[in-house]
């Protein structure tokens, strides 16, 4: 009987108003997120926004200027105390894949095991290798191996000491985008499975989707809103989480009571937020979807471009006003650019911000 090292499962990382720089210029500032059990964690954000620089110092390799970082009630970061990464129970992924080119597969996969006995090790990686879906790849050199699958090895290697966390910083983003499909959600399963929890940079909203089960949008080094995808799709907090996050546009509405605002489209009805009087000027939030063709409406719209999608037509209309919105129709409504098409509103909550937009 082996006795392999026992799984040490992550009950609570908490970063608590985290100020993270380099040369005393802060980069991310006051950053409190917290992860727990068996949840997947994702840094959204375009470029340059201090993603990796959050996940750096998670990770122990910046430290902190203020704020501290505690895992299972123990401080990894603060301003005057850091544990070194080695101390911390935490394996990366990164885009550039790393894995060891003068080292096997199976090499590769068991160096992080260095104080296992020999027999633990190779059942390790061998239930390892079954995982990700390569037993029988151990004897092979990462050179003959393609991108997605040298990403699973590199997982592999990343969780085969059983850390309680892992952080993937843009694990995806060299491969190609039908690869990404297939390889995000095998992760996903694969990190519940072994129930590790994880946090993933990326800047690709699909991908953060697919994987996390709590999302933190970033930009210019603040977090501005951490939710689950659903709320941070359906109830962003700010038009810059809202535009970052898949497509819409604002159409310009006045409130007309406690569940209505009017608009170019008519009255639409919907559960209210934000405690707007009757009468506030807003701009009301349209998705994609919530904007349906509709040859009954007395709302009407100039198609201006259209995208075929297979299942759905996707328009960009243009309203009386002048104000330009998408819409989706089934994939039957194939009409032409310059064509008039009825639409009609369909939104539950209705999301919306003072108006900016005259
Ligand atoms: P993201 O991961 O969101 O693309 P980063 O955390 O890499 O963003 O970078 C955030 C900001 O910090 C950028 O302005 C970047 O230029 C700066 N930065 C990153 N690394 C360093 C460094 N080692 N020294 C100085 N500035 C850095």
């Amino acid at each position: 009987m082996t006795a392999m090292p026992p799984s040490k499962m992550l009950k609570e990382l908490k970063l608590t108003d985290i100020c993270v720089g380099y040369q005393d210029t802060p980069v991310v500032q006051d950053a409190n997120f917290r992860l727990v059990e068996g949840q997947i964690g994702c840094l959204l954000g375009p470029s340059g926004c201090g993603k990796s620089t959050l996940l750096r110092a998670i990770a122990g390799f910046e430290p902190l200027m203020d704020g501290e970082i505690t895992l299972d009630n123990d401080v990894l970061s603060s301003k005057s105390h850091v544990v070194s990464p080695e101390k911390r129970s935490i394996g990366m992924v990164f885009q550039d894949i790393a894995l060891f080119p003068h080292l096997t597969i199976y090499d590769n996969i068991a160096f992080g095991l260095k104080d296992w006995s020999k027999s633990d090790v190779k059942a390790r990686v061998e239930y390892l290798l079954g995982l990700v879906g390569l037993a029988g790849f151990g004897a092979r050199y990462p050179s003959s191996l393609s991108g997605g699958q040298q990403q699973r090895v590199a997982l592999a290697r990343a969780i085969a000491p059983r850390p309680k966390l892992l952080l993937m910083d843009e694990p995806f983003s060299g491969l190609d985008a039908k690869l990404r499909e297939e390889l995000v959600p095998d992760i996903r399963a694969i990190l519940l499975h072994e129930k590790v929890s994880a946090i993933l940079v990326t800047h690709d909203q699909a991908e953060a989707f697919a994987m996390a089960d709590q999302v933190a949008i970033m930009e210019a080094g603040k977090i501005l809103q951490v939710g689950t995808p659903y709320q941070i799709y359906h109830e962003p907090i700010s038009r810059f989480v809202a535009m970052f996050i898949g497509q819409g546009d604002f159409l310009p509405a006045v409130v007309c009571g406690p569940d209505c605002v009017h608009s170019d489209l008519g009255n639409i009805r919907g559960e209210l937020h934000h405690g707007f009087e009757t009468g506030a000027k807003v701009d009301l939030l349209v998705r994609p979807d919530d904007v349906l063709h509709d040859d009954d409406s007395e709302f009407k719209g100039l198609i201006v471009s259209k995208w075929f999608r297979g299942s759905y037509f996707l328009y960009r209309v243009k309203l009386p006003s002048g104000k330009v919105i998408y819409c989706f129709a089934s994939s039957h409504h194939n009409h032409s650019i310059g064509q008039e098409i009825g639409l009609s509103v369909d939104l539950d909550h209705l999301v919306m911000f003072p108006t900016i937009s005259e």
